[in-house]
């Protein structure tokens, strides 16, 4: 008997099988259907849209099967006991599973024909990238958003020069794929071009290789050097291109070093197949421009004479602006917040492309950076001392904090309010404004931790105030990855109190890590960090927006005040920064949406 009922049981379970079975066909025909409707035009998103699709009513199907035989597993062992009652369970189990798995598909079905619009395919050009080279927040954009952009239905090229001083465990697995001679100064020399590429996490990256221009062991230097070296890299990058035989939808050129690429586009490769790709520039920092003499950049490049006139390449009758002229010839200007955009476009901002920037505000779009959300994870961060989530954030951060405070030679005390500073040591930082008032930090229950290099000038004031107030201050003059996670999981707070800053990433790592961000109220700080409301008990950190060193000491001390005195409202701000999506996901999809409009 419990033998009939369990092979009845087993029918059932069958028959339930099929039912499932057609209704995952049923979904799937929906799910192609619709595909196949909305997206008639685009045949090849056509194919990886019903690849996916097929996929996730596969995994489904394992899903589905997992939850059945855990069900058969259960009835056999229950029938002979109760068989009713095992029964019932089975019957009950059976329909939650129905109900899951039928979720779990419309829901992954409906995710992917929500996300996967057409395919574009996007070639980035750069000058850094982590983890191969990395000087600033730049390498984690280029390394963060092709990677977020590949799960967005892009098809994704990093072209970078191969310096020397990208480790060994990297170069070691480049792999040679061609080389040819391309002419480029005046002189008309031949010049050597390489590419050797490494493929990782879906993205392709192809390095520009040429031992004579890329020897050195940082990849800026001066200008002398460094505006032949990016025009060459510049070209190179486009003759890759070519010889690879990889025409994109979209040339994705960054900041100054690949400003050139659109005006090289758009004359000496005019003719080309790489003719219909559209170009967007990225300005992660007006600052850096590329600014050298008329004649020289006129020789190094190659260009036409034409592109040299005030409305794209020159500047102040003698020099060239290479960023001035990318900005002009690209067909989309983005910058890294939408704050920043608006500022660039005054004066005080604008790095005396202010007037230009009006001139092209039209095509001129900003959109915040987010973070590496795997790398930044204090749940599985490696290199902090103890890993913590949401629920148990306090008392982790308490330990880390401990621990960080002995191996930096501070008082090992828990209450002390930890300040932390990770930052290039220059005056966009809002330095001066630290400088002046760290005396008034001190103040007995607060440390200080600044991590960085730079200006020898910040650097040698953060070395006297380090001994000035032993124990209190600590000041890490050097660059250091693994010490800058240790901060951001042990300190209370982090301080960006810039003069100006385009998007900043430290104050999004900072959130990630539950330390409350104190920040200027400029650019991308201004449109990530919402200030601390204490009639509502809301907002992520502390905000001032003159650029004062009183409004910087007010800010931290509303930031001391709620942590001495209201702890709760302070933790509570801490777990809301950790659930703030700071990853990549909304502004790669800002940029997917943005390389849909610059049709080809
Ligand atoms: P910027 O690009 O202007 O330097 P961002 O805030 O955009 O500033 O990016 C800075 C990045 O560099 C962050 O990832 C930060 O953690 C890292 N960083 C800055 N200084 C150091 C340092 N001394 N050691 C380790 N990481 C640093």
């Amino acid at each position: 008997m419990c033998h009939d009922s369990f092979r009845g049981s087993l029918f059932l379970l069958h028959c339930k099988g099929s039912n499932k079975m057609s209704e995952l066909k049923k979904e799937e025909k929906k799910a192609k259907s619709k595909t196949v409707k909305t997206k008639k035009s685009e045949e090849t998103a056509e194919k990886e849209k019903k690849r996916t699709i097929r996929k996730v009513v596969k995994k489904a199907e394992t899903v589905k099967e997992e939850a059945i035989a855990e069900v058969m597993v259960d009835a056999d062992g229950k029938s002979v006991e109760d068989e009713k009652k095992a029964k019932k369970t089975t019957k009950t189990k059976k329909s939650a599973v129905k109900k899951t798995v039928n979720e779990e598909i419309a829901q992954s079905v409906e995710e992917i024909v929500e996300d996967l619009g057409p395919r574009r395919s996007v070639a980035f050009i750069g000058s850094e990238c982590y983890p191969f080279v990395k000087t600033g927040g730049l390498a984690d954009v280029m390394y963060a958003l092709p990677k977020e952009l590949v799960k967005q239905n892009c098809d994704v090229k990093v072209i970078l020069p191969r310096y020397k001083c990208i480790p060994w465990k990297y170069q070691e697995k480049m792999v040679y794929r061609g080389e040819f001679y391309m002419d480029l100064f005046a002189d008309g020399r031949q010049y050597y071009v390489g590419i050797m590429e490494y493929e990782w996490d879906g993205v392709v990256y192809d390095f520009i290789d040429n031992e004579e221009l890329f020897t050195s062991g940082n990849p800026y230097t001066n200008m002398v050097d460094d505006i032949p070296k990016f025009c060459y890299f510049s070209k190179a990058a486009l003759c890759a291109l070519l010889y690879l035989d990889w025409i994109p939808d979209v040339i994705h050129c960054h900041d100054w070093q690949a400003a050139l690429v659109p005006i090289y586009l758009r004359t000496l490769f005019a003719n080309s197949k790489l003719s219909s790709s559209k170009t967007m520039l990225t300005v992660h920092n007006l600052r850096f421009q590329g600014i050298y003499s008329q004649d020289a950049i006129r020789y190094w490049s190659g260009l036409p004479d034409y592109v040299f006139n005030k409305d794209v390449l020159t500047q102040n009758y003698n020099d060239a602006n290479m960023l001035k002229g990318g900005l002009a010839y690209c067909d989309m200007i983005t910058t890294v917040s939408n704050t920043y955009a608006g500022e660039i476009q005054s004066g005080f901002y604008g790095e005396g492309l202010d007037a230009h920037l009006r001139y092209h505000s039209g095509k001129l779009r900003g959109i915040v950076n987010g973070i590496d959300c795997d790398i930044w994870d204090p749940e599985t961060d490696g290199r902090i001392f103890r890993n913590y989530v949401t629920e148990d954030v306090v008392e982790n951060k308490k330990a880390n904090k401990l621990e960080l405070q002995k191996e930096l030679g501070l008082g090992q005390d828990e209450n002390k309010f930890v300040i932390g500073l990770i930052s290039r040591l220059t005056n966009q930082k809002g330095l001066d404004l630290v400088n002046s008032i760290v005396p008034q930090i001190i103040d007995g229950n607060t440390q200080l931790i600044v991590l960085g290099t730079g200006d020898p000038g910040y650097e040698d004031s953060f070395r006297y105030y380090e001994n000035a107030y032993k124990g209190e201050v600590c000041s890490c003059i050097q660059y250091d990855e693994d010490r800058a996670h240790r901060i951001y999981a042990s300190a209370d707070a982090l301080l960006v109190p810039s003069l100006f800053e385009p998007c900043g990433l430290t104050q999004l790592i900072a959130m990630r890590y539950g330390t409350v961000p104190i920040v200027r109220e400029t650019g991308g700080l201004k449109d990530t960090v919402d200030p601390y409301n204490m009639y509502e008990d809301s907002g992520n950190g502390f905000t001032f927006d003159g650029y004062d060193a009183g409004l910087l000491l007010d800010a931290i001390n509303r930031a001391k005040t709620l942590y001495f005195e209201n702890r709760e409202s302070f933790d509570a701000m801490v777990k809301r920064d950790m659930t703030k999506d700071v990853s990549w996901k909304q502004s790669a999809a800002q940029y997917r949406e943005l390389y849909l409009q610059l049709k080809p």
